[in-house]
């Protein structure tokens, strides 16, 4: 099969690789679409210790299935592979699972990912796409899973009904996107602000949701206003705006991870009673849900996706790394 393979530093080969092998628990995946996600640039960066190159990137996955007992059947897969038997997979919070592992990952074992032609997957992690939804679409899946599963922490955080909160998402890549569309369609807030220094990402989110898109120091982004911020950026000057930005008693719903360590005002998060909480992944739950949400377009259409052939893969990394992409994400098509 063709795969692009990540074979050093911002550095992706497209070459030929070996076809997966039938496992038995297992089936094969004719990958139609895969996501590019922001962990991947991570990784991309040599920034994650879990993925060492040579390795296979990509998670957010969808295609058919060629092999076994679901064969033709049309997947989306979750791409969170859980062990099922430890204490956080029995109450239903897999993804805290101490066993679990991602596609696209080779420590603490090897997981090849989706930019590739085939994958193989266990079969636990294969997930129906319904007949309204485009199979290049569910590849979206994922991403939205996990601003779903962070959107619904932060409602059951927040003292009163999310509805009539006021809304700090900082950062118009997809999980912002996704957490704004969320927050404005399925959850009916009418009082978002999206912030990213970016122009260009901004003014692409525009164009599917009511909400306001400023600069990160716009005045609009006052001290002690919003009721619940979701920093899906995760840097350390992230963090502190949104401690200074969050009112009393509201909540900070922690998503992106690009600086793990900081300093915090956590004088302010202590004498002002502000919730912080970290949020990883999503729920089995959450995702077959959030399959439902993009089949109904509770989220409207999905046109912030932009198409690009898998063989040229490289040059969507880099372009995002400049940060002259605007699409708030590229699905590569093998
Ligand atoms: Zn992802
Ligand atoms: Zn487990």
């Amino acid at each position: 099969m063709k795969a692009l393979v990540y074979t050093g530093v911002e550095e992706l080969t497209y070459r030929d690789e070996k076809d997966p092998i039938e496992k038995a628990g297992e089936s094969i995946l004719e990958v139609q679409a895969s996501g590019i996600c922001g962990s991947d640039m991570h990784a991309y960066h040599g920034k994650d210790e879990r993925r060492v190159p040579p390795l296979i990137l990509g998670h957010e996955v969808s295609g058919r299935i060629t092999n076994g007992k679901f064969k033709d059947k049309i997947a989306v897969l979750n791409p969170l592979i859980t062990c099922g038997k430890c204490e956080f997979c029995i109450s239903k919070r897999e993804h805290l699972c101490p066993n679990r592992v991602l596609l696209g990952m080779n420590r603490p074992y090897e997981r090849q990912g989706a930019f590739a032609e085939l994958i193989t997957v266990p079969n636990t992690n294969i997930y129906d796409v319904p007949k309204k939804l485009n199979v290049t679409e569910a590849a979206v899946a994922e991403p939205t899973a996990v601003a779903y599963h962070a959107v619904l922490i932060g409602e059951k955080s927040l003292k009163k009904d999310i509805k009539d909160c006021r809304i700090l998402v900082q950062g118009a890549g997809a999980i912002g996107l996704l957490c704004s569309l969320i927050l404005s369609k399925i959850k009916k807030n009418a009082n978002i602000i999206m912030s990213d220094p970016n122009k260009l990402r901004l003014n692409e989110c525009s164009k599917y949701l009511d909400a306001k898109f400023v600069g990160p120091s716009d005045k609009e982004v006052k001290n002690d206003s919003f009721d619940i911020v979701f920093d899906t950026v995760g840097l350390e000057v992230s963090r502190q705006q949104a401690i200074s930005v969050v009112k009393p008693g509201g909540s900070i719903i922690h998503i992106g991870l690009t600086q793990p360590a900081g300093e915090f005002n956590f004088r302010k998060a202590t004498l002002q009673e502000v919730t912080f909480i970290g949020t990883y992944c999503y729920t089995n739950q959450d995702f077959s849900d959030t399959i439902q949400i993009l089949a109904n377009k509770d989220i409207g259409n999905l046109d912030w996706i932009e198409y690009r052939q898998l063989k040229n893969g490289g040059n969507a990394f880099k372009q995002i790394h400049d940060g002259t992409c605007s699409a708030p994400k590229i699905v590569l098509i093998p």
